[in-house]
């Protein structure tokens, strides 16, 4: 077990927290609030906002031979970046500044007219053109802090997030980063630097790899947890879990503190502020993550960690998932036979279709899925071994909360305060800390604002910040960048 070292900090920033010079003016003075506060951040970053997605675009458009495409995208960019530096640094800080973001694009721009000359785009190339992303940011935040006042180091997050080589979404070495984190940015933090790299980048024997879409988050706890640091920082742009979804309840309250697995629940079930397998690195060395706004940056947003307090509450939050479908599968012969369930969950997995949520009965089973594309072709499978049927335009309803566990009652309670709503398909999982059922996607917004009527309405305030109940204005929800 490596020895913990509480006085880092590991803050990440979104797409959102660093979209251009003001949001990046915003981040420089909270990381420079955490040094006031003798802590030693390390700094990852997300492209800016909309950067991947453009990337992704432009890399797509080469692969169908389409340069002029291709090369206006990365025009765009390039002139974003440039306009940014121009913003943030001056004198000889933003000449090495727009050469560094000149040579990327140049660099970028052969590469697109590669891969259109071909006119075959591969995971790996893929994986290189997206890469930019980052590595522009990460270059360009750590410019600023240093204009101001921030002594930053830049680290190419390719030298230290070290992978296996599954392009798209490569999974760390966790020994050889640990290392690399180690021999590379410990010593920029012993200097009373900040480190600033960019998240969702690593590589594979010197080979660009990424960790999938949204990855920063995983770079951090990555981070985090490889130099045991005492906490990871995840800024974004909500105030953190909240009781609900406050664009339904605008009453929805900031939850103070969750434990791990009610968070990861919460991001499964579609609270779109953190993918549970990007905490698991701090999960692990049990380090908290705080969920933080950089638009409201005085608010505590959301600790996530091992030990909450009890909850006088049972569930700390409720989610909602739309779009989904529910298949009934109907076993051809009368009984499920020895291996029907086994050759089903096949069928999802050849197709690569991740199940939601499963209930059975002596001679049937239904399923309960997000994605529409390989529904039609699991279908013809499937009906070569059961009677099927699918539903779509379902949600699902989650309600999450440790403090359900050993609570009689509980469900009558959630069914009686909706019991106008017409509820498909029941499960409380095995992990008992969450509650979900299906309902028709009409029904959600009633039956949300129902169900956190009745559970929210004399909040635990050692758990839910019940001083924020009047400013509901500044709580703007967009998805987590
Ligand atoms: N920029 C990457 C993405 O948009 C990674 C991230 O922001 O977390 O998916
Ligand atoms: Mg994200």
């Amino acid at each position: 077990m490596s020895t913990p070292r509480p006085h880092i900090v590991v803050m990440k920033f979104g797409g959102t927290s660093v979209e251009d010079s003001a949001a990046i003016l915003r981040t420089a003075s909270i990381v420079t609030s955490r040094l006031k506060k003798t802590l030693s951040p390390i700094v990852v970053v997300s492209a800016m906002s909309k950067v991947t997605d453009t990337l992704l675009a432009a890399a797509a458009a080469a692969g169908r031979n389409d340069r002029e495409a291709a090369l206006k995208l990365s025009d765009s960019l390039r002139t974003r970046h440039l306009n940014a530096a121009a913003e943030l640094t001056s004198g000889d800080r933003l000449t090495s500044l727009q050469f560094n973001i000149h040579n990327d694009f140049d660099t970028l721009d052969d590469l697109l007219r590669g891969i259109s000359a071909v006119g075959e785009l591969t995971s790996r190339t893929s994986d290189n053109v997206v890469s930019f992303g980052e590595r522009l940011s990460s270059v360009l935040v750590s410019a600023a802090f240093a204009e101001h006042g921030i002594a930053s180091a830049h680290v190419d997050a390719r030298t230290v997030i070290l992978t296996d080589h599954h392009y798209g979404k490569a999974a760390p070495n966790e020994p050889a980063t640990e290392s690399a984190l180690t021999a590379q940015v410990l010593p920029i933090v012993d200097l009373g630097k900040v480190p600033v790299m960019g998240g969702f980048i690593g590589s594979c024997d010197g080979i660009t790899t990424t960790l999938g879409r949204g990855g920063s988050d995983y770079t951090a706890a990555i981070v985090g947890g490889g130099l045991h640091a005492g906490a990871i920082e995840i800024w974004t742009d909500v105030d953190g879990i909240m009781t609900t979804d406050p664009r339904i309840v605008p009453e929805a309250l900031r939850v103070k503190t969750i434990s791990f697995e009610e968070a990861a629940e919460l991001a499964y079930f579609g609270a779109k502020v953190l993918h549970p397998a990007t905490i698991l690195p701090a999960v692990q060395k049990n380090i908290p993550v705080f969920v933080l706004n950089s638009r409201n940056s005085g608010n505590e947003g959301t600790k996530i960690t091992a030990t909450p307090p009890p909850c006088a509450s049972p569930f700390k939050s409720i989610a909602a998932k739309k779009k989904l479908t529910i298949i009934d599968i109907v076993a051809s012969r009368m009984l499920l036979a020895h291996g029907f369930l086994a050759a089903v969950f096949e069928i999802f997995d050849k197709h690569h279709c991740a199940i939601d949520m499963v209930s059975t009965s002596e001679v049937s089973i239904s399923i309960t899925v997000d994605s529409r594309e390989a529904l039609p072709a699991i279908c013809a499978e499937l009906s070569t071994i059961a009677d099927v049927k699918y539903e779509s335009n379902k949600a699902l309803i989650c309600l999450v909360g440790e403090d359900i566990r050993g609570q009689a009652g509980i469900s009558g309670q959630v069914f009686s305060s909706i019991s106008h709503v017409n509820v498909r398909m029941i499960s409380q999982g095995a992990s008992e800390i969450n509650m979900s059922f299906m309902i028709n996607e009409e029904d959600v917004d009633e039956a949300v604002r129902s169900l956190h009527k009745k559970f929210f309405s004399a909040p635990d305030a050692t758990i839910f910040d019940v001083s924020a109940a009047a400013q509901t204005d500044d709580r703007a929800v967009t998805s987590n960048a």
